[in-house]
Parts: structure tokens; C-alpha cells; sequence
């Protein structure tokens, strides 16, 4: 969930990868609309005109690039094509991801594979790319933002090979294609192998979990006194457990029986087993195409144009993470180990790997005896958008109020609109809501851009719009459904998300809000997940469903205290999979060796956590395809995060200066700054320290927070 960030990450996108939507939409009229208030969808069959208009639109705007147009006039070109492209990209992925209307979906559908076409046509324009590097020559007299806004366009091209000849060229594209279709194979197996357990006597399996099983019989052959009369046979009811992510995890921690436990485990971390070779031939085609694309390794590639810029610094930052975090983890397991021991009546007895999520559990709830309903009773959905509101107006003066959705702008009756209205400077942006689950809807919750800010003239801006897609189940009354804990810190997360864009105030869309570098987008949602936390925050809108009272400040600290037991182990299982995935996509031996052995290998060094021999959970985890190398942005942002809340927000969160600052400095700049200005200027004393071409974040913060220092500081005096 916290890796949501609803961004295309699809190559043949990539040069215009982080943007947005339609061609100018003036003011909501209500007379006419369509799908997200874009004129053309107001059917289906509108999505055909709405992907040819723009086409036809953004070649207008090539032959005039190819005319080499001054630096100035080019970057507009451009930033307008992007714009238009990026209206259908954008429109056509949330409709594919959430509309309950099967032929808006195609539509959307057969729109994403033509601008995808389009787009690669776009990407590997020469006359494109020639009019840039002109432009790059010629433009010092331009803002900053538009200059960064050239240069970073060349460079995506040149990511995409633009500048190598066309056999090595055709190469990259075919390699494309080979690791777009592997992704796709990845994935289906995860769908289609998810792994089961069957368990007999069906009596093995506590009551509160045979909803999530399905009931199966065997044949038992009935016995009697007499062998030879044994021909009758009794059915026998078991369960079949399927070991996909979700049950598998209900099973680790409610199952009281560690046999099954650990069957399940065992099966959950073995399949798909196609997928293992999959992920092989995945890591060696993007490790061949990075290096045809002048790259040691795809990590490299990845990396380049993150703040960390390389992945030496990425590297350097985990291993610190690491190191820092070990002690705590080790104090973490004996205290679990004991627990256990304690349970089971024993003596000794190591803690399994399918122990683990059970005995947490267990021993979080006899600590702080939370019931998660008693805390979801104050967690009414309308209580947390209410929360959504005192945020945006205590922090930024911003009013956030309900508008009415015009016919044919919704997908769904469920969906609200609201609009962020300031007083003085008047409406800054919009913002869906569609927060119930549906049949065939996108899973989780995420953030995604409909459409970019953007200056259209000295006195016109195009508003930011965005939409927050959950999947929150149960009745469809925002009154009645009530949010785990969890579920709120998500909603907050991606809530920072959408903050971003619609605060943004960039003059062009081609860096509005999140559409900047990944390393950097995820602080803003890690900084609002804070928010989510803090009673200060809590008792302005969590109230109870029928007393009305607001949450008791005792409930928020046991919350606050079963979050941090423990929290070190966790940390460290992020801190692995990230030197994981750096690793996989770092620089290669030939052949590729045994990527299971190597992870193992990997664990054994950087975790208190055992590796079950003949385990490959890699076979499922898919960040390693969708952030290929990226996977350490989620830990450098949240150390950044957490910096920003010590030192401007955690005073008084609410705070109308702490909002100032974060608009001002952090928010508004959306990608058209150089993160680590943007950062330093917020923070202006060692929010990170230079290292190697890249930055690392300071992460002393986070290590105080999480009480890891005093550990550390223990053991240096008793040397
Ligand atoms: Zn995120």
C-alpha cells in the first residue's frame, strides 16, 4: 500500500511519463460534459475521437517543434504536448482501473495501446530531440524551470536511446518489449498459481477463519471390525487454504496450530515457481539494455536522475540503515523468542519464520490490549474525510467543500467531488473520492493524476485534478463504514499524494506535483502519514460513531506503542528488500548466477530473519518489477519525512506556519526545483549530506524516533 504511487512507469511512456490531461478545460459548465469533465467522454466510443484529436493536436505541435521554434516557445510546444498525451494516458488508466462499465473500459482500453503507439513514435522523433539539444544551447536566458524542463526532456530521451544507431536502437526496443511482456508473465502467474494448502480434519482450523477457505471432502475408507467388509467409506471434511497475500497473512497470525502455519508459509514462499526464471530473464534483459544504453548495470540506469544519483549512494544509505537498525532487531527477536517460549512452556525453541506475524500479534495485544474495533470506532469514513478538511484548512487556510458532480462526469453514484477553495486566491483544485470497493476495481487505495497544473497565460492557470481511489468495504454510508487504523495511515498517505498535486503550482505540467523524481515524490505522503498519528491531529476529528466523543488520548498511545513494538524488525525486512532489489538489478556476473542463493545470502547478512531452504519469495513480490532499483525510494523518503515533521511540523502540526513552509518551500515546486534545494530550503541545517555525486538523507531523525540511537549510543560507551 505505501507503494502506490499511481505514476506510469511503463518505458515507451517514459518521455512523457508523469503527465497529464485534456487540452484546455475551461470552467466547469455543467451543460456540457463528459467522463472527469472532459467533453469527449461523455460515451464509450468517445475515448476513439478524444485519443485522435490529440494525436492529431500533438503532430500539429511537432511540425512546429521541427521548425526549431526559439527555447522558449519549444518548451511550451512541448510542455502542450505533453499535456494533451498525457490527458489520455491518465484518463484512460483510472477509467481502466475503476469504472464499473465494462465498454468504458475497453475503450480505454484500445485509447491506452494507440497514445502508447503514439508515444513511442513521439520518443524516437529525431526532429524532437535535434529542436532539444538546440534549445539546450540557446536557452540561459529562460526561467530555471523551463531550462530544467528542456535538459530533463533530452535526457529522457536519451534514456530511450534516441542518440544510438538504429540496429542498436531497434535492439532496446525489442528488449523493451521482451521485459514488458516478462512483467506480464510475472504477474499472471501470481494470479493464476497463488498456491494452496489443504488441511484435514476440517476441525484443525479455528471457527472465526472458515469464512476465508473453502470447504473440501476426501473419501476415508469406513473401518470396521471386519477388514473385508470395508467397502463403505465416510467423507471427510477438510479446507482448502489458498496462500495469496491476503489469507496468507490472516492465517500467520490467527492460526494457533504451527503446522499449519508453517505448510502455509512454506507453500506461500514456493510459487509461483515459473516466476523464478521469469524474474532470471527479466534481470538480464534490463541488465543488457542498460548497458547498451552506456550503464554498468540497470540500478545505474534507474538511478541516475534520483536525487541519490547512483547506486554506490544508494547503497551506502542501506548499509548505514542497516547497521543502525541491528541492534534493536536483535533485541526485537529475544524478546519475541521469550515470549514464545513462555507461551509454549519451553525452554528453548527458536522462533520460525512462521512464528513470527502469530506471536507479534499475540504479544502486541496482551501489551496494549487494543481491540481494533474499539480504535475503528472512531474511525467513521466520514470522520476521516472530515480529517482530510481540518488538515488542508489548519495547515493551508484552505477550504476543502462538496460539489456537485455534473451528468456524465461520474463513474460511480458513490463518488464524490470536492473542490479546495482558497479565499483570497480562490479555487486551487479538484479532488474525487472514490472509496468503496467494487467488483473488478483497481485493489488498495492510490493517487492518480487526472490532470497536471499548468500556466496558460499571465493570468490563466489550469487547475490541478486529481483522484483518490480506495477500497474500503462494507455498507456504502460513509457514516457506517468504519476504518482500521491501518487503513486511515494509507488514506493519509495517499491523501500527501494528492496534496501535492493540487498545491502544485509549477508553470508547466510536465512537473506538477508528484511528476518528479520517485526518491523525492514519496515525502510528501510519508509526512502526512504522521498526521494520522498524532492525537493533537486525531481528537479534531476521530470521534466516536455513537457518543460523539473524540478518541481517548490513552487509546492513541497504545496505538502509538503496539506501532513501535517491533518496528525495528520491520524496518529492517524494508532495509532487505531494498539492498534486494538493488542487488538484483546491480551490476551482473556472466552467467547470472542463483538468484534465490543470492537473496539468501543477502538475508543471512542483513537480518535477524532465517531462510528456509528451497524459499523463493521473490517469486512474488512485483515491486521488483514496478520500481526495477527503486525500491529504496520509500526508506530515503521516509528518513527525509521524517526529518520535516521534527523540524517544522511536529511542534504544532496544525500550524498555518508549518503549512506556509511546506506549500511554500516544499509542495508548490511539485518536480520544476532540484529536490535537494527544495529540501534544504525547507530544512536549511543537514536534512542530508552530500556523498558521491549523490545525497543521503540524515537519518538521525528517523533512528530518534524510533529509539534505535540510544541502542547505538549504549554499546559505543561501553567500548
Ligand atoms: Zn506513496
Amino acid at each position: 500500500m505505501l507503494w502506490s504511487l499511481a505514476v506510469a512507469r511503463n518505458k515507451t511512456v517514459q518521455l512523457f511519463r508523469h503527465k497529464n490531461l485534456p487540452l484546455l478545460l475551461r470552467h466547469r459548465s455543467f451543460s456540457t460534459t463528459g467522463l472527469y469533465g472532459i467533453p469527449h467522454l461523455k460515451s464509450p466510443k468517445g475515448f476513439q475521437p478524444f485519443v485522435d484529436e490529440a494525436i492529431q493536436r500533438s503532430g500539429e505541435l511537432v511540425n512546429y517543434i521541427s521548425s526549431k521554434p526559439s527555447a522558449s516557445e519549444l518548451m511550451r510546444a512541448m510542455d502542450e504536448i505533453s499535456d494533451t498525451v498525457c490527458s489520455v494516458v491518465d484518463s484512460a488508466e483510472l477509467c481502466r482501473q475503476t469504472h464499473p462499465n465494462r465498454e468504458f473500459v475497453e475503450e480505454a482500453d484500445k485509447a491506452a495501446m494507440k497514445i502508447n503507439e503514439y508515444l513511442h513514435y513521439l520518443n524516437t522523433s529525431h526532429d524532437v530531440y535535434d529542436a532539444l539539444k538546440k534549445a539546450e544551447q540557446e536557452c540561459h536566458m529562460l526561467s530555471a524551470e523551463a531550462q530544467r524542463g528542456i535538459k530533463s526532456l533530452r535526457v529522457e530521451m536519451e534514456r530511450g536511446g534516441i542518440h544510438l544507431c538504429p540496429e542498436t536502437l531497434d535492439r532496446v526496443n525489442k528488449l523493451d518489449i521482451g521485459i514488458s511482456h516478462l512483467c506480464r508473465e510475472y504477474n499472471q502467474n501470481i494470479v493464476t498459481d497463488p498456491g494452496t494448502v489443504d488441511i484435514y480434519p476440517a476441525s484443525r482450523i479455528p471457527k472465526n477463519l472458515h469464512h476465508l477457505f473453502k470447504p473440501i471432502y476426501k473419501s476415508e475408507p469406513l473401518i470396521t471390525k471386519d477388514i473385508s467388509e470395508s467397502k463403505d467409506t465416510v467423507k471427510e471434511k477438510g479446507f482448502r487454504i489458498t496462500t495469496d497475500p491476503r489469507t496468507l497473512d490472516s492465517v500467520l497470525q490467527l492460526s494457533s496450530d504451527d503446522e499449519i502455519r508453517k505448510m502455509v508459509y512454506i507453500q506461500a514462499n514456493s510459487v509461483p515457481h515459473a516466476n523464478v526464471d521469469v524474474l532470471k530473464r527479466l534481470i538480464s534483459a534490463r541488465h543488457e539494455q542498460a548497458q547498451i544504453l552506456g550503464c554498468g548495470s540497470y540500478a545505474e540506469l534507474a538511478v541516475k536522475s534520483n536525487m541519490a544519483s547512483s547506486p554506490k549512494v544508494v547503497m551506502s544509505f542501506l548499509h548505514e540503515m542497516s547497521k543502525m537498525v541491528q541492534a534493536k532487531s536483535t533485541e526485537e527477536l529475544n524478546l519475541l523468542t521469550k515470549f514464545k517460549r513462555e507461551k509454549c512452556g519451553q525452554n528453548n525453541g527458536d522462533l520460525r519464520p512462521w512464528d513470527e506475524a502469530y506471536y507479534t500479534t499475540m504479544m502486541k495485544s496482551s501489551v496494549y490490549k487494543l481491540d481494533s474495533l474499539v480504535a475503528a470506532s472512531y474511525f467513521s469514513l466520514s470522520n476521516c474525510i472530515e480529517g482530510l478538511k481540518v488538515l488542508v484548512n489548519s495547515l493551508f487556510g484552505v477550504i476543502c467543500h462538496r460539489i456537485p458532480l455534473a451528468p456524465g462526469e461520474s463513474w460511480d453514484p458513490q463518488v464524490l467531488k470536492l473542490c479546495l477553495h482558497h479565499p483570497e486566491e480562490g479555487d486551487l483544485g479538484y479532488l474525487y473520492l472514490d472509496l468503496y470497493s467494487r467488483k473488478g476495481k483497481y485493489p488498495g487505495c492510490a493517487h492518480f493524476a487526472i490532470k497536471g497544473g499548468r500556466r496558460i497565460s499571465q493570468t490563466e492557470y489550469q487547475l490541478p485534478i486529481v483522484a483518490l481511489v480506495c477500497n474500503f468495504s462494507g455498507s456504502r454510508n460513509p457514516s457506517a463504514v468504519r476504518l482500521n487504523h491501518s487503513e486511515v495511515e494509507t488514506l493519509f498517505h495517499e491523501f500527501g499524494h494528492a496534496l501535492h498535486s493540487l498545491l502544485s503550482r509549477t508553470d508547466y505540467q510536465h512537473f506538477s506535483g508528484t511528476r518528479t523524481v520517485l526518491d523525492f515524490a514519496e515525502i510528501p505522503s510519508n509526512l502526512f502519514e504522521y498526521y494520522a498519528w498524532d492525537y493533537r491531529v486525531l481528537k479534531t476529528f476521530a470521534r466516536h460513531y455513537s457518543t460523539g466523543d473524540a478518541i481517548p488520548e490513552k487509546l492513541v498511545e497504545s496505538m502509538l506503542g503496539a506501532k513501535n513494538m517491533f518496528a525495528a524488525t520491520d524496518l529492517q525486512r524494508q532495509i532487505f528488500y531494498a539492498l534486494a532489489d538493488q542487488t538484483l538489478h546491480g551490476e551482473q556476473p556472466h552467467p547470472l548466477g542463483d538468484v534465490s542463493s543470492v537473496l539468501a545470502e543477502l538475508k543471512r547478512k542483513h537480518t535477524n530473519l532465517e531462510h528456509i531452504e528451497g524459499t523463493h519469495w521473490e517469486a512474488r513480490f512485483s515491486h521488483l518489477l514496478n520500481y526495477g532499483a527503486g525500491y529504496y525510494s520509500y526508506l530515503y523518503a521516509k528518513c527525509f519525512a521524517a526529518t520535516i515533521w521534527k523540524k517544522v511540523c511536529k511542534e504544532d502540526p496544525l500550524s498555518p506556519i508549518a503549512g506556509n513552509a511546506l506549500r511554500t518551500k516544499f509542495l508548490q515546486h511539485g518536480g520544476a526545483r532540484d529536490p535537494a534545494v527544495i529540501l534544504n530550503d525547507l530544512v536549511p541545517d543537514g536534512i542530508y549530506r552530500s556523498y558521491n555525486g549523490g545525497i543521503i538523507p540524515d537519518i538521525s531523525s528517523l533512528c530518534e524516533e524510533m529509539e534505535l540511537m540510544e541502542e547505538n549510543q549504549k554499546k559505543v560507551h561501553l567500548l
